[in-house]
């Protein structure tokens, strides 16, 4: 029972309980139980309300309140944002898509599933195993980040190469607008050209345009075969030619072709680090390759005879193919265990730059140079989906205060301008980016996506302050 004194406008946290009920809409003291992100640095959530709706109608029931009263409310999925997009203050509310994941159908022969937007995108994995079928968006996070999620940050991950990014993998969705309108917009064809493709308006746009219930995704046939090496190269220019060796060779069947520095490898294969090194530590560059397809005995004998090629050409200096199940999982480990450099260095800022792979070597050089001319002892650990044109870039110096921050933000992302680069790839701009925004998008561009903003959510409610004030 919940008593509301009518002599008092009611909070929000009240019109909400009244609305949706306790177990729906929780207090702040409930809400700061609970983590505010599942990346580095947690702290507790700090909100004025932590709603968890079941279904859409639940939701369109907050926003609607939300609206009325101009309150801002930020949309959580699985909180694994690295740019700052699912900071809650106490007088925001939270939204979190959690209780609503369910696999709500799959069409195996059309492969397209609906699902909810709070599924974990490795529960959706593990439940499409036995149809045969997957999802091919694969990403160190999977375990904790949301399909809703996904499609709001429109990630990228670890196979774009193959089969692009979520945008591609998105055939539809439903979301709540702002004022608690229900879009409904659950295309499942491959082609519709019927007006405006309005799902785009909430794909990468980071909550701020609507909160995404529901998405119609494309699915793949399970491959059936999985080939994966470390390869060492000695110069950038081979790790260029290897990847269109690899491109030719493998064609639709290569699936990754991520690049690290040797300062990453050491780091992450040092004595004292987490894994041991599949190939020797001294190579400068180091790729880790996959294919995946559906003929097992004849990709492993392409894949073999593809690095067997490779090496008696002097392409690469060594390679290291997983003969295991146990050493696949070494190999993706020294990959996705990307935390680890915070264990062993802080503070550490991270960056996802976008850039022509031509430029990738020179603007490296670049960036470290000027980093050392101001830091003469930082450490700079690169790594990346070099196949899409994005690099990872790990920069500690051991400071952290704001003019430090700002000072390294501008070394990195301002040559990035001459090289028609991008600050950012795959992880969006959120907070942490918002200030850099203008070096990636013209005025034009800009003023368009505040017109959409002002259309879609005239309160400017959702995510208020992420990606562009
Ligand atoms: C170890 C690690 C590895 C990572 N690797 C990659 C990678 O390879 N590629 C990549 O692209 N990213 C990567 N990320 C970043 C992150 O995992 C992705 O951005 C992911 O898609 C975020 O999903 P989430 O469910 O955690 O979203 P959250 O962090 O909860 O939210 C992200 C943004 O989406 C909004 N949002 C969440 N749910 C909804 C919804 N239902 N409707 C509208 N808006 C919503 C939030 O408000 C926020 O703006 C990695 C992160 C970690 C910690």
């Amino acid at each position: 029972m919940i008593w509301i004194n009518l002599s008092k406008p009611m909070s929000i946290l009240q019109q909400l309980q009244a609305a949706l009920g306790p177990e729906i809409v929780w207090t702040p003291e409930q809400a700061a139980q609970r983590k505010s992100s599942n990346w580095v640095n947690t702290t507790p959530l700090n909100c004025l309300a932590l709603v968890l709706p079941q279904n859409t109608e639940d939701l369109a029931t907050a926003l609607k309140i939300c609206h009325a009263a101009k309150q801002p409310v930020v949309p959580h999925g699985g909180l694994t944002n690295v740019v700052g997009s699912v900071v809650t203050q106490a007088h925001e509310v939270a939204i979190s898509l959690e209780r609503m994941n369910q696999v709500e159908s799959v069409d195996a022969l059309n492969h397209t599933a609906v699902v909810q937007a709070g599924v974990v995108l490795q529960d959706l994995q593990d439940y499409l195993k036995s149809h045969g079928l997957f999802f091919p968006l694969d990403l160190g996070a999977k375990g904790s980040c949301m399909i809703g999620g996904n499609i709001a940050t429109n990630a990228g991950g670890l196979q774009a190469l193959r089969y692009g990014v979520t945008r591609n993998l998105v055939l539809g969705l439903e979301a709540v607008l702002a004022d608690g309108t229900v879009v409904s917009s659950l295309n499942s064809l491959a082609k519709n050209n019927a007006g405006y493709d309005l799902k785009q308006l909430f794909i990468g746009t980071e909550g701020t345009l609507g909160i995404i219930t529901r998405a119609v995704l494309k699915l793949e046939d399970r491959p059936t075969s999985r080939n994966t090496a470390y390869l060492a190269l000695d110069s950038f220019e081979a790790a260029i030619e290897m990847l269109n060796f690899a491109k030719k060779s493998f064609g639709n069947a290569l699936t990754t072709f991520e690049l690290f520095w040797q300062d990453y490898y050491q780091l992450m294969t040092s004595p004292d680090g987490p894994h041991r090194p599949p190939l020797p530590r001294d190579h400068a560059y180091y790729v880790l390759l996959e294919t995946a397809g559906y003929s097992p005995t004849f990709d492993q004998e392409l894949f073999q005879d593809s690095l067997e090629k490779a090496l008696v050409s002097g392409l690469i200096a060594d390679a290291c193919p997983a003969q295991s199940q146990q050493e696949y999982e070494w190999f993706w480990r020294i990959r996705e265990q990307v935390d680890y450099v915070f264990t062993v260095h802080q503070p550490v800022f991270i960056f996802d730059v976008s850039l022509p792979i031509s430029k990738m070597e020179g603007y490296i050089e670049e960036i470290k140079r000027d980093l050392q001319k101001n830091w003469p002892e930082v450490k700079v650990f690169t790594f990346g989906h070099m196949g899409d044109g994005n690099l990872h870039v790990y920069v500690t110096c051991g400071e952290n205060d704001a003019t430090t921050r700002h000072r390294v933000e501008e070394l990195v992302f301002e040559p990035l301008t001459k090289i028609g680069g991008s600050i950012t790839a795959e992880h969006g701009v959120g907070l942490e980016k918002k200030a850099w925004l203008h070096l990636s998008r013209n005025p034009a561009e800009l003023a368009l996506m505040k017109t959409l903003k002002a259309a879609l959510d005239p309160h400017g409610i959702l995510n208020r302050g992420k990606v562009f004030d």
